[in-house]
């Protein structure tokens, strides 16, 4: 990795950073869903970053891909354990970070994933497998009482391109790909009082292109044009003011080329917490971008 690069990851991290300490400290009892979400995404543009996918914010039994909708009325409430989950890119070179804010007495719960996350830190360099690193993460998540969860991972970061290799279980197991001097990667353990599965939900808010098509309706083009400029990055339905977006919206994704992500949840009643840092491989360690 040149320089130049080097100096984006880092700057777009220390963005990053900034602004999800700051949200942290917004997620009060009382405090609007929507009004928080739209503050914080406004920020990271005012610092002439660009957003690597809408600003994710979790609630409780949902483990990621929640976010406010343009006529959300969620407050925060005691009790709620919350996800906050930012993107911040430069030029396309990505920093992902993600807290947890403890409303209730989650304090064990936000700890395992907080040591997990520390623990893979501590292995990541060259050499070591992401079959090793997952382990670190289960036994520190374990460690604590609960459950990692298995089907979400961390994964690799590249320009414009958010989920590449290699990928990070949350569990472990032999083999997995050995880290390299250069990559960058996302580390996210999630530990969870629920089965360690997520599922997906009916809700969606999110969405990203995964195909170049042409599509033939008048409105449906309108809002390909503005999805283009994502260049495959995620977006939310709050970003998108297009006459007849939802049938536009519905058409992109039946014709495959827009995915949901729908909200991913454990099960009914649990709570899950996350833990997220991005890192740059360097020859004898690595360097947390977003710390
Ligand atoms: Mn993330
Ligand atoms: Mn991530």
């Amino acid at each position: 990795m040149n320089d130049d690069v080097l100096d984006q990851y880092r700057e777009a991290g220390r963005i990053a950073n900034r602004i999800l300490s700051a949200g942290a400290s917004m997620v009060r009892p009382g405090a609007g869903v929507l009004e928080t979400v739209d503050a914080l995404e406004a920020m990271v543009l005012e610092a002439d970053a660009g957003l690597a996918f809408p600003l994710n914010c979790s609630f409780n039994e949902a483990a990621a891909h929640d976010t406010a909708s343009e006529d959300d009325e969620r407050l925060f409430s005691p009790g709620d354990l919350v996800k906050l989950d930012l993107g911040v890119h430069l030029d396309g070179y990505v920093a992902d970070t993600a807290v947890t804010i403890d409303l209730g007495d989650h304090a064990e719960l936000v700890r395992a994933s907080r040591a997990a996350l520390d623990a893979a830190i501590a292995l990541a360099q060259p050499g070591v497998t992401t079959g090793e690193l997952g382990a670190a993460i289960q036994a520190a998540i374990e460690g604590h009482g609960f459950r990692p969860v298995a089907n979400l991972t961390g994964h690799g970061l590249n320009q414009f391109l958010l989920h590449g290799p290699p990928s990070v279980p949350n569990v472990g197991h032999p083999g997995g790909m050995p880290l390299q001097e250069g990559q960058v990667v996302a580390i996210e353990p999630f530990a969870s009082t629920g089965s360690g599965f997520v599922s997906e939900a009916a809700r969606v808010e999110i969405y990203g292109q995964v195909a170049v098509r042409p599509t033939r309706l008048p409105s449906t083009r309108r809002l390909l044009e503005l999805v283009r400029e994502r260049r495959g990055m995620p977006f939310s339905r709050r970003w998108l003011d297009v006459p007849k977006r939802e049938v536009a919206l519905a058409n992109l994704v039946k014709q495959g080329i827009v995915r949901t992500y729908p909200v991913l949840h454990d099960l009914p009643g649990s709570f899950v917490s996350q833990a997220e840092h991005t890192l740059v491989i360097l020859e004898d360690g690595c360097l947390v971008t977003t710390a």
